[in-house]
């Protein structure tokens, strides 16, 4: 197959590198197989990508909502006209990243979607609020904060994207985005799409290894709000760098999501499928991904059953074959931690069951693939249960009263989402008001159940802020009041 060769994003211009150097990306499901190269931008190309923003800032920021809308609206346009080489995307997709043709088309087809969402948003976002009670006239308008640092992960690049860049943009940032150096291909060519309607500047897009970077993203004086998606520990760093310049920081970070099976939940078809699906899509590697199944004593053979046999039913091969319901895991580093978190399991004298179908063994052996895996008869206190495995391993573990359930999915330092499943919705309603999340799903868990309206995002140390929503635009707009002696604006 041929090697595709990715451009970076720099003041309107899609090119490589200044230096001219490059990166290889390889594919997971065949790790000696080089799917293409990325520019190996380094601080030069972040100078000058800082640099485009902050001119770029003066005009964009002038712009009212609604013609940062149009702008967003033609953004919309342009990637529904490019569904017709989605395909050829998501192949590339696939092959950079492991997960299946599925996936990567549902993730490509659904950013414009977010970026008309944005765009709806601007009536909202011109509304000033207006204050006039003697001795004052006063009007509270939104400041756009400035340049924008815009991080994501590898996972789901573009949907993650999707939760931020529109709405930095429509707040009227300008933004530099640093995609993951694991699987940037598919996102830099994607995004290329996007740049040719923005003025210059307004949108630049690189995709290094951190080390190649240096701290300027973190650290420009002219970058005035960061907002982030990853790892726990990458975002409390990034939180301390910022802090020299005092930037606001929003933070996505890891999940260790609990799902709550009550004692009157329908463990119908649909919905075995669905927690399936919420566990094992993607091979676990979803912040929203349910890490944790407690069941109530009273259905947990039942549901352990229904649930195995289910899930033997994930075909487990390379993302590209059509009949394959779980690719490998995006890299080597994700792989041993999810493989050493299964052996230690074992070590603790778990129950652990591998199920699913491998497609081709030889591929199996090659990459960097598990099969979904079950385990049982686990502590609280095993690494699998307090830790976020990003992976496709599940601990599934009995309770006995709701109160019980609520303190097992609230005793961890993470606090994503969660979900209740249950046939009474007053029930499900006052446990879920009770689980320490940023969102809890009822009969339901993961991405295919998020609405895009609400916002999202974790409590404790799963996150500072939110994403998506107005309160998403919120984040990257600053109150600012404009006072006078009363009977002078109005
Ligand atoms: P990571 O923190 O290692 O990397 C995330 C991004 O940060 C990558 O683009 C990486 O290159 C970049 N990065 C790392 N160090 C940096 C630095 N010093 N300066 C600038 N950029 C830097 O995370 P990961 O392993 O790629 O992703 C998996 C993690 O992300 C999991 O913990 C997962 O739960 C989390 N995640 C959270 C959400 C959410 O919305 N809460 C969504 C997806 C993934």
């Amino acid at each position: 197959m041929t090697e595709y060769l990715a451009n970076i994003i720099v003041n309107g211009q899609a090119r490589p590198a200044r230096s001219g150097a490059t990166f290889a990306v390889n594919n997971p499901a065949h790790p000696s197989e080089i799917v293409g190269y990325a520019p190996l931008a380094n601080v030069d190309d972040v100078r000058q990508a800082i640099d485009a923003a902050a001119s770029a800032f003066i005009g964009w920021s002038a712009l009212s909502p609604f013609e940062r809308a149009d702008y967003l609206f033609r953004v919309s346009q342009q990637l529904g006209t490019a569904q017709e080489d989605v395909q050829q995307r998501a192949r590339l997709f696939t092959r950079e990243h492991g997960k299946t043709l599925r996936e990567t088309g549902m993730e490509l087809s659904r950013l414009g979607d977010r970026f008309a969402l944005a765009a709806g948003q601007a009536e909202q976002l011109a509304t000033d609020v207006h204050l006039s009670t003697p001795p004052n006239d006063t009007i509270i308008t939104r400041q756009p904060r400035g340049v924008a640092t815009l991080i994501v992960p590898w996972n789901w690049p573009l949907s993650i994207l999707g939760a931020k860049l529109p709405q930095a943009l429509m707040g009227g940032n300008t933004v530099i985005v640093k995609l993951a150096e694991q699987c940037p291909l598919a996102s830099l060519q994607t995004l290329e799409i996007v740049a040719r309607v923005l003025p210059p500047g307004v949108m630049n897009v690189i995709a290094s290894p951190p080390s190649e970077l240096g701290d300027l993203l973190l650290t420009d004086p002219r970058i005035r709000t960061i907002n982030f998606t990853g790892s726990i520990a990458v975002g409390k760093a990034i939180l301390k760098k910022s802090a020299d310049t005092l930037k606001t920081v929003t933070l996505e970070l890891g999940g260790n999501d609990a799902a709550l099976v009550l004692d009157d939940a329908d463990l119908n078809e649909a919905a075995i499928e669905s927690l399936v699906m919420g566990t094992f899509l993607t091979a676990g590697q979803i912040c929203m991904a349910i890490k944790r199944l407690y069941v109530h004593r009273s259905r947990y053979r039942e549901l352990l059953e229904k649930f195995t046999t289910a899930a033997d039913q994930w075909v487990v091969g390379d993302g590209l074959e059509a009949d394959v319901s779980m690719g490998p895991l995006n890299n080597e580093q994700q792989y041993k931690k999810v493989l050493a978190l299964i052996a230690d399991a074992r070590r603790r004298g778990a129950t652990v069951a591998e199920v699913g179908q491998i497609k081709d063994q030889a591929t199996y052996n090659e990459g960097y693939f598990q099969r979904p895996t079950i385990v049982t008869n686990i502590e609280q206190n095993a690494p699998l249960v307090w830790d976020e495995q990003f992976g496709p391993v599940v601990p599934i573990m009995p309770f006995d009263t709701d109160e019980e359930a609520i303190l097992l999915a609230n005793a961890t330092e993470f606090g994503l989402c969660s979900s209740v499943w249950t046939t009474d919705s007053k029930r499900a309603e006052s446990v879920a008001r009770r689980l320490q999340a940023g969102v809890t799903y009822l009969n339901g868990h993961g991405p295919t159940v998020q609405d895009p309206r609400a916002p999202f995002g974790g409590v404790k140390q799963s996150g500072i802020g939110r994403n998506l929503g107005i309160e998403g635009t919120l984040g990257f707009l600053e109150p600012h009041s404009i006072s006078s002696p009363s009977g002078w604006l109005f």
